[in-house]
């Protein structure tokens, strides 16, 4: 962090990033919410195609299930007072030859998470959604694995699967996801709201 940076210039700085720009195959647009005030802090993925459209970070499928699980409504996950949203990948990344989304560009996170944490000091637990964002705030690890030993993590980090349509069926075979993870999430969550 540079001496005497603030959140706002940092952010703007963010905004008109195009570091990586030829490789983004709908070009640069970052997606994020960043505030001195929140207590909790999102980092997901990367926009698909639908938030790059937006412009609004998880306006889509992935977003509804993650606000299902945070117990939350729309207008609360869109706080940024109150929730920061910085993903592993500002941008959208395209697509991969085989099918799904092609991972966050490598070079972002080093880019803007180091410089963008220090200007966020109330944040008091950070959701790490998706192996994305777990191996780069953990280092190596399997989501599974994490997401189950979710206690050993808390109170700063808590494990999540990405929410995708794909993370239905493994909810399914994880009841305990629901039982035993969800509660715990959603007292943590309206703790630090309140
Ligand atoms: S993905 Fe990250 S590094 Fe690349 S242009 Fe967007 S903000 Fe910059």
């Amino acid at each position: 962090m540079a001496e005497g940076e603030t959140l706002a210039a940092l952010a703007e700085e963010a905004r008109s990033c195009t570091r990586c720009s030829a490789q983004l195959p709908l070009g640069p647009r970052p997606v994020f919410r960043v505030s001195a005030t929140a207590r909790i802090l999102i980092i997901g993925q990367a926009p698909g195609t639908r938030v790059h459209e937006s412009g609004v970070p998880f306006t889509d499928a992935s977003g509804t299930r993650l606000r299902a699980w945070l117990g939350i409504e729309d207008a609360v996950f869109y706080d940024a007072s109150r929730i920061a949203i910085l993903p592993v990948g500002l941008c959208y990344p395209g697509r991969l030859a085989r099918g799904g989304d092609a991972p966050p560009r490598p070079e972002c996170a080093p880019l803007w998470h180091p410089r963008f944490r220090p200007l966020m000091p109330a944040i008091a637990l950070t959701l790490l959604v998706g192996g994305y964002a777990q191996n780069f705030v953990l280092g190596p690890g399997r989501v599974g694995e994490r997401v189950a030993d979710f206690r050993r993590y808390l109170p700063h980090y808590l494990p999540l699967p990405h929410p995708s349509w794909r993370t239905t069926a493994w909810e399914r075979a994880h009841p305990w996801f629901g039982e035993a993870l969800l509660p715990v999430l959603r007292q943590h969550i309206a703790r630090l709201l309140t």
